[in-house]
């Protein structure tokens, strides 16, 4: 690494790396016109991936850079599903023929606040909108911290192939200063969970380099 990069960019409010196009080329000027007219330049046979949102999470992280809203409230990620719903029959519905899948992502957020029932239901819906080879990569992120062996169940029933944990570090000091507190135990169930049905690409996400007083 260039070492006075972190100093030449320090004042800089950079682009979030995850998000392409990044934020600052987010534009209202892209509008449903335009996305319907994408849509249509999509051949027949060429795949598609999608990104699903789900933008709630229990508590915040203090690096924390994505749109999400901190809820305890299980009827908001309800309502949500519901927009989400009719959102990718948006979707489905303005493209000149069946879109194939290749890859989907559930990102947040935190989507396995979801309820396993609801997961599955989600699944269902994208397959009946979409068509999905077998070779689909179905990923999602996983906090370790809320992650229920009924939700690995699901995943495997879904057809999910793919996990993301957020681990970010084992450093208690480090976990305390990011707001995110969790166990060794708690991560190495969930993996041994999504190992058990069937998820075997898993990845961590892991952070350095933060400057912290010890
Ligand atoms: S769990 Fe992820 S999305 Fe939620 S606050 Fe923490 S870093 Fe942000």
């Amino acid at each position: 690494m260039q070492t006075h990069l972190p100093v030449k960019h320090r004042q800089d409010r950079l682009p979030w790396y995850t998000i392409y196009p990044p934020v600052p080329q987010f534009s209202t000027t892209i509008g449903p016109e335009i996305c319907e007219e994408w849509l249509k330049r999509v051949r027949t046979r060429q795949a598609i991936s999608l990104y699903l949102h789900i933008p709630f999470c229990r508590s915040m992280c203090w690096y924390c850079g994505f749109p999400v809203s901190i809820t305890r409230r299980d009827a908001s990620i309800d309502s949500y599903l519901g927009v989400l719903r009719e959102e990718i029959s948006l979707v489905a519905d303005k493209a000149p023929q069946q879109l194939t899948v290749s890859d989907v992502h559930f990102g947040g957020g935190t989507p396995n606040l979801m309820k396993p029932v609801q997961f599955v239901a989600l699944m269902e819906f994208l397959r009946r909108r979409f068509s999905f080879p077998e070779t689909a990569t179905i990923a999602v992120e996983i906090d370790p911290r809320i992650f229920k062996v009924e939700l690995a169940e699901a995943l495997e029933a879904a057809g999910v192939n793919r996990a993301s944990l957020g681990v970010q570090s084992f450093d208690p000091v480090v976990q305390n200063a990011i707001n995110r507190v969790q166990t060794e135990e708690q991560i190495a169930l969930a993996v041994a969970n999504l190992r058990g049905h069937a998820v075997k690409g898993i990845n961590f996400d892991l952070m350095y380099g933060l400057p912290i007083r010890r």
